[in-house]
């Protein structure tokens, strides 16, 4: 008797355990769903670290950059690329219009381009335009036939995405570069074409005592409180991250929607598959227990 009525109580416990757990994981995905539509969007930068790669990856850095390849990776990667990445942005927060890859890539050039002629100092301008102009001198032009780079990349965009060559890929983006030197839009005109918007913009000069990673999360900072400025949608400082990373080949930006976006949906399957299993063995226990009752 005694027996039975210590079964009958475990029964109890465990149906409202199961119950307890079944309300607590629903909750978790409801919450966070939730979260993630009310929350404020932000911006992820990548920055590659130099000297970080394996052995190809570094040899081609150095080979690419020169003489003082250190510093030149520091100035192209540290302090003109976090522009550049923070203009991807600029288009993320303002209307990103249907552009191809390559059609990206030239515009935020020449936004980040234009961006240090107007707010830059003259002598990392200039070397800008060297280190440019050495990487191209050391790669090889896949375009053949007078083919735009931009059009050879969207041509290649399929081949480039899946296995990406160095040498192309780093061309395209140094021709890339080198076309926006090249171009004499204003700032304005720029910010026009990647967001439709119409900006008033302040001449300022930004100086920076050096080229680490410090001052490169610091250039992304003071972008992005020029582009709130001049009226224009982007994350205040707490919602954006600069991340380094030990790929030195690996820069880019994303939001922070988009990351939420590619692992929420796993973090789901996972929980509910979580939940299947563990109703299944309290279904088996309770079972048990009730033909013992
Ligand atoms: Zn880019």
């Amino acid at each position: 008797m005694k027996k039975q009525k210590n079964e009958k109580n475990k029964l109890k416990k465990l149906k409202a355990k199961r119950i307890i757990y079944n309300v607590v994981i629903s909750l978790v995905i409801i919450v966070f769903s939730i979260l993630l539509k009310i929350v404020p969007d932000g911006l992820m930068v990548y920055t590659g670290r130099y000297g970080t790669g394996n052995e190809e990856e570094n040899a081609f850095i150095n080979k690419v950059m020169g003489p003082n390849a250190e510093d030149n990776y520091k100035l192209y990667f540290y302090w003109y690329n976090v522009v550049h990445e923070s203009g991807h942005g600029l288009m993320m927060f303002n209307g990103n219009k249907k552009q191809t890859y390559a059609e990206n890539e030239m515009l935020v050039n020449k936004f980040a381009v234009a961006y240090w002629r107007r707010f830059g100092e003259e002598e990392k301008i200039i070397k800008l335009e060297q280190i440019v102009d050495y990487a191209l001198s050391q790669l090889n032009n896949p375009a053949k036939n007078g083919q735009s780079i931009v059009e050879w990349f969207n041509e290649n965009y399929e081949n480039q995405m899946k296995n990406q060559s160095f040498n192309d890929y780093g061309y395209f983006q140094f021709a890339s570069v080198k076309e926006a030197l090249e171009s004499d839009k204003s700032l304005e005109d720029i910010v026009y074409e990647m967001t439709d918007k119409r900006v008033t913009i302040t001449d300022k000069l930004l100086t920076y005592n050096s080229i680490d990673e410090e001052s490169s999360t610091q250039v992304i900072m003071d972008a992005s409180d020029n582009y709130r400025e001049w009226g224009l949608n982007y994350p205040e400082h707490d919602m954006i991250v600069h991340n380094y990373i030990n790929q030195p080949n690996n820069h880019y930006s994303t939001t922070l929607k988009n990351v939420y976006d590619a692992i929420m949906p796993k973090v789901i399957v996972i929980l509910i598959i979580q939940m299947a299993i563990v109703n299944f063995i309290y279904y088996k226990k309770i079972k048990k227990l009730s033909q013992g009752v």
